[in-house]
């Protein structure tokens, strides 16, 4: 088998803050932002979640701002991947999982570059809390999600949301390569898959992870695609 290994930074820290899966749309309610407007999005969200239409439900709604639908949306998929990946707090310890790993074949390696410049390898749930604990810091400053109606996105505010995707898509890759069967066993199956899909779905309608990012779900990917 080959080796790949890619090097990122992120992090993430959290505890779970709600026990057990529920709708999709629940998460919205984790990670506040206080804007009007992105209420007024996040209903858009929930009432078209509700409807189950997935594929209608990442479009952007006619008339609406882009960037602000990456923003509210981009807090709904951290709070998701936290709340799912908390589920798995007692099963992904560093002695289960001493490695960021997807499968054989993909390692990841932890840097952000601001604060750790040379990658490094550690345990998947010390990475997914570096992880997490970054995008959290991005989200929390204003500079780059305005909580303020009218505030600007700053110029590269696309290519911060691209890299919180791509990293949030690591969580996805190791849960469902070294933790599925857990995942089975607490019923969370369709809860992930559908969790999934709509990441993906959303993902792929704004161009936010390139193809070689999502080698490691390659097919599991394919197969939401298959429907179209
Ligand atoms: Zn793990």
């Amino acid at each position: 088998m080959g080796q790949e290994s890619t090097h990122i930074p992120a992090q993430e820290k959290y505890t779970l803050r709600e026990q057990g899966m529920s709708a999709v749309s629940q998460s919205s309610a984790l990670f506040g932002i206080v804007c009007a407007q992105g209420a007024q999005l996040r209903k858009h969200i929930d009432a078209t979640l509700g409807s189950g239409n997935l594929r209608e439900a990442v479009r952007l709604p006619p008339g609406e701002d882009l960037f602000e639908w990456l923003a509210v949306n981009t807090v709904d998929f951290f709070n998701q991947v936290n709340l799912l990946f908390g589920t798995l707090t007692e099963f992904c310890t560093p002695e289960n999982c001493p490695t960021m790993s997807a499968g054989p074949k993909y390692e990841y390696r932890w840097a952000d570059g601001v604060q750790i410049k040379k990658p490094l390898e550690v345990s998947a749930p010390k990475y997914v809390e570096y992880l997490m604990d970054w995008i959290e810091g991005q989200l929390d400053d204003e500079s780059i999600f305005p909580q303020k109606l009218g505030a600007p996105f700053p110029l590269n505010f696309r290519d911060v949301v691209r890299t919180i995707f791509k990293r949030l898509f690591r969580v996805y890759a190791h849960i469902y390569h070294s933790h599925f069967q857990k995942i089975v066993s607490l019923k969370e199956e369709a809860h992930l898959n559908t969790c999934f899909k709509h990441f993906i779905l959303f993902t792929h309608e704004f161009s936010l992870i390139d193809k070689k990012e999502l080698a490691p779900l390659q097919e599991l990917i394919e197969s939401i695609f298959v429907p179209y």
